[in-house]
């Protein structure tokens, strides 16, 4: 099991990360955010993947403006992202966001001032986000690119400005696009701070290598302990985001969340056809959220030490395939029958082990 690193409690609406609560998933719409109807249906579809924490941007007033009416229709805490601009900062707080992500380096002091009043007024957490693009020129200097400890140096920076205005309740992410840069700087950072850690890479890229790199520079901190709230940014539909960000907390044993498949990569001994049995699986078990653990394997070779450890199985044999359910064998089936089989077990299954709890 994975030691935690214990991190100070941080409330973000009616939910608390660091501490020994459980690591959270958050992400970001990409609509814009004026455009409420469309922003609240991304969030809901966000919501049901799983999301915990939603972000939005907010460019300008039109968007700030609306972010009472989305927060009154979604039930997950809502962040309001800013850069640059106090009026809007002030905006976003008064409109009742849950939390807001700035870079308090952006600001004049007094400005600045003026937001820890009313954040504090409102009760509400403020996430530094470092990005290793954007660090101010006085750490930056000549170099062209931001090493992992002058973000690093950027984050205890702004960590100090806020506490010297009696502002405590902080979240700290250090985002840079490559993994090894990113994993430096976090590693450093929590050495440093007890305050909790939002973890992601920045502009991760594609669905395909941005998960890769995130789960490996995510993995890689949650290992350790690091980590309160993740977050796996991708060129691609926010959705793929939290189904990735789910696996990776599934994979680690951080979290659990609806099914685990163990299905093998089959070979010249397989006798059914796993890929499309586990794609089909994969269709009707997707919205599931009580965990559940699945094996679809080729042949014997496996098969049956993995349909033991599941809940239920799917496994090839040379005459006809077998359906198990907690381990034991219910089922010998031609493999054209063996999906309804599955099918009426599963209803079966989440009717008599579900329905109690
Ligand atoms: S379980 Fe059987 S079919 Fe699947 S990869 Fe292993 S040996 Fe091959």
């Amino acid at each position: 099991m994975i030691k935690r690193r214990r991190t100070k409690i941080v409330k973000i609406g009616n939910l608390k990360i660091g501490g020994d609560f459980p690591i959270l998933v958050q992400s970001m719409t990409n609509t814009p955010t004026f455009n409420v109807e469309k922003t609240v249906k991304q969030i809901k579809q966000l919501e049901k993947a799983g999301c915990e924490i939603i972000r939005v941007g907010v460019p300008d007033f039109k968007s700030a403006k609306t972010l009472s009416k989305i927060k009154k229709q979604i039930d997950i805490p809502l962040v309001a992202d800013i850069h640059f601009s106090v009026d809007l900062a002030l905006e976003a707080i008064n409109q009742g966001v849950d939390k807001l992500r700035i870079n308090p380096g952006n600001f004049p002091k007094n400005k600045l001032k003026e937001i820890v009043k009313e954040a504090k007024k409102k009760k509400i957490p403020i996430r530094i986000g470092i990005n290793s693009g954007s660090l101010e020129k006085e750490i930056l200097g000549e170099h062209k690119m931001a090493t992992a400890e002058m973000m690093v140096k950027s984050a205890l920076r702004n960590i100090k400005l806020m506490e010297k205005l009696d502002f405590k309740d902080l979240v700290i992410s250090l985002k840079a696009p490559d993994a090894l840069r990113t994993i430096k700087a976090y590693k450093l950072l929590s050495q440093k701070t007890n305050y909790p850690l939002h973890l992601g890479l920045t502009e991760a890229g594609s669905k395909f290598p941005g998960s890769i790199k995130s789960s490996i520079a995510l993995g890689t901190l949650l290992l350790d302990g690091i980590g309160d709230t993740i977050r796996v940014s991708l060129t691609e539909d926010p959705v793929e985001e939290v189904k990735v960000g789910w696996e990776i907390l599934k994979s680690l044993d951080l979290r659990e969340r609806g099914i685990k498949i163990v299905s093998c990569p089959t070979c010249a001994r397989s006798s059914i056809d796993v890929v499309s049995l586990t794609k089909k699986v994969e269709k009707i078990t997707s919205e599931i959220k009580k965990p559940l653990r699945i094996a679809i394997m080729g042949c014997l070779v496996n098969g049956l030490g993995e349909g033991r450890e599941a809940d239920l199985a799917i496994v090839g044999a040379k005459d006809l395939t077998l359906m198990m359910k907690n381990g034991e064998i219910i089922h010998r089936a031609k493999e054209k029958e063996i999906f309804k089989i599955f099918k009426k077990e599963l209803r079966k299954y989440i009717k008599k082990s579900w329905s109690k709890k």
